[in-house]
């Protein structure tokens, strides 16, 4: 799990400091799938104390999914690289003047970012997965994929765009 030290940074306002590590993410639910984290994630952060022991938190996050493929159907490793940005306060301090209701408040000496971090990956997940631009698919009648074998199917090659326009048609 990726937890952050602030235990030093948390005293001195305008303290700043960046930290480069790996640490690794719990199972992302996303309505009815869930997608495992096929790699620890890399982050690049910058930690700021914004004053009464806030602290900012930016950068970069690399994470790669176990996703299924939407044309084959093939599971294959998605990397993807988010931004994340996000402000903690400590809960026992007295309230900073600039907080949000954006603010995640925190205890201790350790903040756990795992929350926002899953979310922010969900943010900015595609709608569709493919595995490659080139990915061929599932033959639609007989369900063969197509990228590995070759069927006798006769199909019509139809503009998706026609095809959307049948199907309307059919309804
Ligand atoms: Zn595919
Ligand atoms: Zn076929």
């Amino acid at each position: 799990m990726p937890f952050l030290d602030v235990e030093r940074l948390k005293k001195v306002k305008g303290e700043r400091r960046r930290v480069v590590f790996t640490g690794s993410l719990p199972v992302l639910k996303l309505e009815d799938s869930e997608f495992c984290f096929v790699e620890p994630a890399q982050f690049e952060l910058m930690l700021t104390n914004v004053g009464s022991s806030a602290v900012d938190v930016e950068g970069q996050v690399q994470v790669a999914l176990k996703v299924p493929c939407s044309r084959c159907l093939q599971h294959f490793a998605y990397s993807l690289n988010v931004p994340f940005s996000e402000t903690y306060y400590e809960k026992n301090q007295p309230a900073h003047s600039g907080k949000t209701e954006e603010w995640v408040a925190y205890s201790g000496d350790y903040i756990d970012i795992t929350p926002e971090v899953l979310g922010t990956v969900l943010m900015n997940l595609p709608m569709r997965f493919i595995c490659s631009e080139q990915c061929r698919g599932l033959c639609p009648i007989c369900g063969v994929d197509l990228n590995t074998q070759q069927c006798n199917c006769i199909r019509e090659d139809i503009d998706p765009r026609l095809a959307k326009l049948q199907e309307l048609l059919k309804s």
